[in-house]
Formats: structure tokens, C-alpha cells, sequence
């Protein structure tokens, strides 16, 4: 009977960008990969199956994220970015493969690259006070309308898809998009003023939005929340036409890509 290989296997520090907690994560084995290819029904299940790799590849974690649940609620969608590049980096090291469209000639070609050598991060400076911030934008075209803002958690993100995934189909972009909006309130001055905090609420209330609101709110967003997090950018010459850009990778799209050709690799030989 097979008890294990006695083998401490690499582990790889993160520190969240925006609670700034630390973690250890260790490589995703097998078990791992064929879980996540399995996952490519539904968002819900993606997103569940994403988030309990992460979790499994931990072997240290803060002392207060005991349970799967805490991890949900303590962990932000930017911290979950950095520990999903920690996870990448030591599971692939490699970025291989990369498809870049050329914005001057429109051409596709791959790159290859250390991901290590991709990497940029910006933490957030009151550590995780960030998981009770909030912030109001009062709207500029509907006027008297306010949106209160916030850096949704993994947990948030969990209950939006569940109570909303199903209901509004192929709405998932937008679902994600309002997971920042915590309420919306028009004249917040009157006592009697109406408050959207529902899910569902909140998602109509944004779909009616004159183009410029949605700009205020996310220009908000990126100043108080967004900008703290990793980026993963790369130089980039195209073989083409020889057109040099900088390119912003996308990592959560990359790693789904990874898991699969390893896997289709694998299956060949
Ligand atoms: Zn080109």
C-alpha cells in the first residue's frame, strides 16, 4: 500500500498584497490538475474548484484562517492573483506559450518567459483594514445617486455567482464588475431614502448606468482599492513586424491554459 514518498516538496512564500498576510504554498500535484480540468462546466464550478486548489496547496497559513471559510472571507480577488502567481511559479516556474496579439500589426505570436522575471507588486498600506474600507462616489450624470464601493473577498465573489449565476445566464462579466458596488442610495440626505443592497438590485440598478457613472466608479475603485495587488508585465517585440510593447499577462486566464496543456502534453507521450 502506497503511504506517501517521504519528500518535503518546494514551498513558496506569499505575502497578500492587500491584507498583507503570509502563506506558504507548495507545488499543485496531479490530483490538483485533473480537479481543475474537470472544471470547466460552469463559472460557479471554476471559480469554486480555483479557489479550493489555492487552499490545498497551503502548508502556512495566518493563525486566524482556520477553516476554507475564513480563508474566503480574509482573502481579497487581488490577494487571491498573488497567491495564485505563487502557486504558478512554483508548480510551472514558466510562463510558456503565451499568446500576444500585436496591437500594431494584429498578428499573433507566442513567448516564452520566466514568470518570476514578469512580476510587479504594490501593497496596500493599512494591511487588512482593506476588508472593512468603503467608499462612497456620488455618481456624476444621475444626479443625487450614490454608489458605495468596497475590495471584494473571494467569499463575496462566491455569493454573488451562486445567487446570481443561474438567474442571469451569460451576465458573468457584469456579475464581476459589481462585486466592488456595495449598495447604491439616492438621496442619501433624505431619511426615507431608498437603499439597493441586493445582489440582484445592484445588478440592474448598474446595467441602466450612463457610461460616465461607471467610469466615476471604477476610476474610484483603481485609486483606493485597485492599484494595490501584482501585475505581471512583459517587454514584448513582435516577430512580425518587429512592434515593441508592453504586455499585461493574464494570469488566471494563463494558469486554466497551463493545467490544460500539461495535461494534453502528457496525453500524447
Ligand atoms: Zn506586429
Amino acid at each position: 500500500m502506497f503511504t506517501g514518498f517521504n519528500i518535503k516538496y518546494p514551498e513558496y512564500e506569499v505575502i497578500t498584497p492587500q491584507t498583507g498576510y503570509s502563506f506558504n504554498v507548495s507545488t499543485l500535484d496531479v490530483q490538483g490538475e485533473e480537479r481543475l480540468k474537470g472544471s470547466f462546466l460552469t463559472p460557479i464550478k471554476i471559480n469554486e474548484h480555483l479557489n479550493k486548489c489555492i487552499f490545498e496547496s497551503i502548508t502556512k497559513k495566518p493563525a486566524h484562517i482556520k477553516t476554507y471559510d475564513d480563508f474566503l472571507k480574509n482573502i481579497t480577488l487581488k490577494d487571491r492573483d498573488a497567491l495564485l502567481y505563487g502557486l504558478y511559479h512554483i508548480t510551472y516556474e514558466e510562463i510558456r506559450n503565451y499568446d500576444i496579439t500585436c496591437s500594431s500589426c494584429q498578428k499573433d505570436y507566442p513567448v516564452t518567459v520566466k514568470a518570476s522575471s514578469t512580476f510587479d507588486m504594490k501593497s496596500y498600506p493599512d494591511g487588512d483594514k482593506i476588508l472593512k474600507k468603503e467608499e462612497q462616489v456620488e455618481l456624476p450624470i444621475s444626479k443625487g445617486v450614490y454608489a458605495t464601493i468596497k475590495q471584494p473577498t473571494l467569499f463575496d465573489e462566491a455569493m454573488s455567482l451562486k445567487s446570481l449565476g443561474v438567474a442571469v445566464g451569460s451576465n458573468n462579466d457584469l456579475i464581476t464588475e459589481t462585486l466592488i458596488i456595495s449598495k447604491f442610495q439616492q438621496n442619501p440626505e433624505e431619511g426615507d431614502s431608498v437603499i439597493y443592497s441586493d445582489r440582484n438590485d445592484i445588478l440592474h440598478a448598474y446595467k441602466t448606468l450612463p457610461s460616465m457613472d461607471k467610469r466615476a466608479i471604477f476610476n474610484k475603485y483603481a485609486d483606493v482599492f485597485g492599484k494595490y495587488g501584482i501585475s505581471l508585465k512583459m517587454k514584448s517585440t513582435c516577430i512580425h513586424c518587429g512592434n515593441e510593447e508592453e504586455i499585461d499577462i493574464d494570469l488566471v486566464a494563463n494558469f486554466f491554459r497551463m493545467v490544460f496543456s500539461v495535461w494534453q502534453h502528457k496525453s500524447v507521450s
